[in-house]
């Protein structure tokens, strides 16, 4: 019996055809589910739109209620949505894997019901009285990718039903088992209405991103994707919150100590075997320390177990899916051919699940492909420089910009080159920390709107002034 592929008014719905969930570890089945169609679609923006007028009355204080009472049904069934998104995406359960995303879903779902976006006043005398109230937008269309599924989703869901939006989202199709159990679960916090799903293929994405009822899309994903989204809205002219693909950068300085900053870099670049948006995924090295960077690299990557993720000793596990091994293949090869040192893994581990070891590769140049696109996987182009000026044009020279990265002892020069990198987010001595209180969001074609804390709850409201 296939799993129900949409959730519409709070009721689970089979739709005709079915789609197959893959186990990446096994190359077996997760999991099948009957998946929405184009009138699912009609019906869960229908739903959405009826319950928002109930929903976006609602007080200040039931909405907060109403995003903890989901705080704690997450923490509650945090381990079996772990397991199911193991199963699906691959991820190990220990580890920054898949506990560790349930855990952050709560934190940030605890963190939004907090945040408040209070009537701000510009004057209020006897001689004007303006006040700037913020205003649900009304349906919300959810867009998500199956690299961090289910606090992606979190990251749009949360703070547009905190704001008075209701929702329908669309879960990745190769991940969509964990987000429907969740969305499942969240009917208990919530009115029938407010939070829809609707599970698919590709194709159920544009019936969202042109659909006259939707007032706003959140876009997580490629930027080719994200170019067909805005697209799509234009005739309608929807608000966009799109946070697409990055090719982030980290530059070593001389005066860094290499052993000391190994695994920083190790797990900002392999976090999630790489298919994280803000990972490093180029790395310029100083030549005066650069064979000792790649020494600690090679030598830190040795301890680190890639494996099944249900096995708790695994820290990292599969590629995701077949087109993105082929990817991470094609690149590697590409780079090992153009005259790249490979220092560790290099080719497929073979066997029936998506394994690719942790891949090192020195003598790395921009020109390379394996550099100049987003690989999303395991394997980390290491490029040599000596003067800093070239390192950091040579970091700007991509058309995305999401994160980046300074690793020095010397705390304010780091800064001040921190400022030089064109991304949303630059790091010191660390990459690809984000907190539920501070924005993120891309520049260039990495997208543009943030997410997190108050910035992020003003992207889910319109401003209304009232002059009196
Ligand atoms: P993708 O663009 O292939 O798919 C993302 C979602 O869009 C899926 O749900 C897919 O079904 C849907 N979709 C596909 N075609 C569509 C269309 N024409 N209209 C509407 N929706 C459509 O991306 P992916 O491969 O799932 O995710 C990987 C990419 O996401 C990487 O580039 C990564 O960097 C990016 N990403 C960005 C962030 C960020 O915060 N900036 C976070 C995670 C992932």
């Amino acid at each position: 019996m296939p799993m129900a592929g949409t959730i519409i008014d709070g009721m689970a719905m089979l739709g005709e055809r079915s789609l197959e969930v893959l186990n990446p570890a096994t190359g077996g089945l997760a999991g099948t589910i009957a998946v929405a169609d184009a009138a699912a679609v009609e019906a869960a923006v229908a739903s959405a739109k009826a319950a928002f007028l109930a929903w976006s009355q609602t007080t200040d204080a039931e909405r907060c209620a109403a995003v903890l009472a989901c705080a704690d049904l997450l923490d509650h069934h945090a381990e079996e949505l772990a397991r199911i998104l193991t199963a699906e995406q691959g991820k190990p359960l220990n580890g920054m894997g898949s506990r560790f995303e349930l855990g952050g879903a709560a934190a940030w779902t605890r963190h939004t019901a907090g945040l408040k976006l209070p009537v701000e006043f510009v004057q209020d005398d006897a001689d004007a009285h303006i006040a700037i109230h913020r205003k649900p937008l009304g349906v919300v269309a959810s867009i998500t990718p199956w690299n961090w599924p289910l606090m992606i989703a979190i990251w749009h869901v949360m703070p547009a039903i905190r704001t008075g939006n209701t929702v329908v989202l669309k879960p990745s199709p190769y991940t969509p088992l964990s987000t429907l159990r969740m969305v499942e679960l969240l009917q208990n916090a919530l009115p029938p209405g407010v939070l829809n799903v609707v599970a698919g293929s590709d194709e159920i994405g544009p019936l969202l991103t042109s659909h006259p009822d939707v007032a706003k899309i959140c876009f997580t994903g490629s930027c080719n994707t994200g170019r067909r989204v805005m697209a799509s809205a234009a005739p309608t002219l929807k608000r966009l919150t799109l946070e697409l693909g990055g090719n982030d950068a980290g530059i070593v300085l001389a005066d860094a100590d290499p052993k000391a900053i190994a695994e920083g870099l190790f797990w900002g670049a392999f976090v999630n075997n790489g298919q994280t948006c803000a990972a490093l995924k180029r790395l310029f090295v100083h030549d005066a320390i650069y064979e000792a960077v790649c020494d600690e690299l090679v030598a830190y990557a040795a301890t680190i177990k890639t494996g099944a993720g249900t096995d708790e000793d695994s820290l990292l596990g599969p590629i995701q899916n077949r087109m993105q091994f082929d990817k991470v293949t094609r690149l590697v090869d590409e780079a090992a051919a153009a005259g790249a040192r490979i220092l560790n893994g290099g080719a497929p581990s073979g066997g029936d699940g998506l394994f690719y070891p942790v891949t090192l590769v020195a003598n790395a140049m921009p020109g390379m492909s394996l550099v100049d696109e987003e690989q999303f996987g395991p394997a980390l182009p290491i490029i040599r420089y000596s003067d800093i000026d070239t390192a950091i044009d040579q970091a700007n020279a991509v058309d995305v910009g999401l994160g980046g990265s300074i690793w020095s002892s010397d705390i304010p020069r780091a800064r001040d080159l921190a400022m030089r990198l064109e991304c949303g987010t630059a790091w010191v001595n660390k990459h690809g920390g984000i907190r539920p209180d501070t924005p993120f969001g891309g520049v260039k074609a990495s997208g543009f709107g943030v997410e997190f804390g108050q910035h992020g709850l003003e992207e889910f409201v319109s401003l209304h002034v009232i002059h009196d």
